[in-house]
């Protein structure tokens, strides 16, 4: 049984949905996979028992539909990105309203506008635009952690709402795999170590070093 699994959506095998290829953050996760051990790590707490909910689970989703289960898994990225809207270019046909799902644009007083609290930067507005006056200005990742199912299910907790850059993602990966190294037991999955020691400390330890 492979311990530490990394789950990935349809995005980079043709999904018309994707924002990005996600292969380099695949390869970086597996590095650090390996450098930091972790399948030895678990194999250690558990002994000689490694039941499935000891593994260690990861999901990337190459787009806001979160197809890989991102919410249930121990680390998890979903990539979105920021709209840019160009007014001049606009002729208000409301194609870009019709699709939303989230219901994040309006055209009020002959003009588009955008809820950025609603938006999640999925680009199906982009899509039917043929003024293109919709747009990525940049495209990052909300970073989840510490989902699971089980007999105390938890949601993962958002970590950060946006992160462009790759390295600072690797950083954020890492951090969070010392918290899990440092607070583990007896193999437990993240979220019931955060269960266990708080959610205040678990964001508190990954502002520090
Ligand atoms: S998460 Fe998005 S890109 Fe990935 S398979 Fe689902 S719809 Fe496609
Ligand atoms: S990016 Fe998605 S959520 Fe945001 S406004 Fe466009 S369709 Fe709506
Ligand atoms: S689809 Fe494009 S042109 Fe039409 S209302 Fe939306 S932003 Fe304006």
């Amino acid at each position: 049984m492979k311990l530490v699994k990394i789950e990935e959506c349809f995005g980079n095998k043709g999904c018309p949905n994707s924002l990005g290829d996600t292969k380099y953050l695949v390869e970086k996760l597996n590095e650090i996979i390996e450098e930091e051990k972790l399948e030895d790590f678990i194999k250690e707490k558990c002994g000689e028992k490694v039941l499935l909910h000891n593994t260690f689970r990861i999901g990337i989703s190459n787009c806001p539909n979160a197809c890989s289960q991102v919410h249930i898994k121990d680390f998890g990225l979903i990539q979105r990105g920021k709209l840019n809207f160009d007014k001049n270019s606009c002729v208000l046909c409301r194609e870009c309203v019709k699709v939303c799902l989230e219901r994040a644009l309006k055209i009020e007083n002959n003009e588009l506008n955008i809820n950025y609290e609603k938006c999640i930067g999925c680009g199906s507005c982009i899509k039917v635009c043929e003024s293109n006056a919709l747009s990525f200005i940049k495209k990052g990742f909300k970073i989840v952690a510490g989902g699971k199912l089980g007999r105390h299910p938890m949601l993962a907790l958002e970590v950060k709402d946006f992160v462009e850059n790759k390295d600072t993602i690797i950083e954020i990966f890492k951090k969070i795999i010392k918290f899990y190294k440092e607070n583990n037991l007896h193999g437990e999955r993240l979220g019931s170590i955060i269960q266990r020691v708080g959610i205040n400390e678990f964001f508190n330890k990954l502002k520090g070093g």
